[in-house]
């Protein structure tokens, strides 16, 4: 990656058309809202067009593959529902391949957070119920947090602070500091994670299983498994970028969505292999060897 004189240089020019899998980002990347951000059609139809596969993946906890499916398809993306990962399927996953259970312990997994989540988890995994319907003689040592914060009262918050055992096993489909709209950031999963560190005196001991996580890529793996060379493509340098590098995955970074350009002046840690204004400039700069 290059910066100078505020002009961005996609790096290296003209390989993308080397990529057999791509993982696309939805808010932020490929959505602004409902609508599709400069360039985003016609990225994925030129990579679907030569025969990769197109994923998308998102770390949004209160959505399924075919809810975010049918919002990218209403905005004109090509995509398909089984190649359409949502953090709360992947958590949900997580759950019914028993590694909560692993431990040996046996009581309910309670979920704290917003009703489009718990009705996607509780679908998935039967075994979870609220934290406001756990009894009260059993204290929690499971909890699941989902959802918008926005969504989820103080009361509700308070009574699974009161319920909790003095550890406790918390998992959550994300650590963002929020979902990308066109309004900007709504808070999530993490926030109402804050609220509850902030009232309960337990030990928390958090798995968080959302991008960037191994626990997500290896979740990718499944659905689209790939011999060949992956990009990841996503406006976050935090989720979306990192996602597996220990795996040799490229990591494309637009600035359409929770990241400015002024803000990679200042960046720390592994910059991203490529970096465009949008994908529409990724698209003419890296398809130059077609
Ligand atoms: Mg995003």
């Amino acid at each position: 990656m290059r910066i100078r004189g505020g002009e961005i240089h996609l790096e290296p020019p003209g390989n993308l058309t080397t990529f057999e899998r791509v993982v696309v980002d939805v808010d932020g990347t490929m959505l602004l809202g409902d609508r599709a951000t400069l360039g985003a059609r016609e990225f994925v139809e030129a990579f679907l067009s030569i025969g990769s596969t197109v994923c998308f993946a998102t770390n949004a906890s209160f959505a399924t593959g075919e809810d975010v499916g049918r919002r990218l398809r209403a905005a004109g993306i090509p995509a398909e529902d089984h190649l359409v990962l949502t953090a709360i399927e992947v958590l949900a996953g997580y759950l019914r391949t028993g590694h909560l259970r692993s431990t040996g312990e046996t009581g309910p997994i309670a979920f704290l957070g917003s009703d489009p989540a718990f009705g996607i988890l509780n679908r998935a995994e039967p075994g979870v119920i609220r934290a406001r319907d756990a009894d009260p003689a059993e204290p929690i040592g499971d909890l699941v947090i989902a959802g918008l914060s926005r969504d989820v009262d103080d009361v509700e918050v308070e009574s699974a602070a009161t319920a909790l055992a003095p550890e406790v096993r918390v998992t959550v489909p994300n650590l963002d500091v929020g979902m990308v709209d066109s309004t900007g950031v709504i808070p999530g999963s993490a926030t109402v994670l804050a609220r509850l560190t902030r009232l309960s005196p337990a030990l928390l001991d958090v798995t968080d299983v959302g991008k960037p996580t191994t626990v997500f890529a290896d979740a990718l793996d499944r659905v689209a498994p790939c011999r060949g060379r992956t990009l990841i493509v996503g406006d976050s340098l935090t989720s979306d970028t990192p996602l597996g590098t220990d795996r040799g995955w490229k990591s494309l970074l637009v600035l359409t969505g929770a990241t400015v350009q002024a803000g990679l002046a200042g960046l720390e840690g592994e910059p991203p292999d490529m970096v465009a204004a949008n994908l529409q400039v990724a698209l003419e700069r890296g398809w130059g060897s077609r």
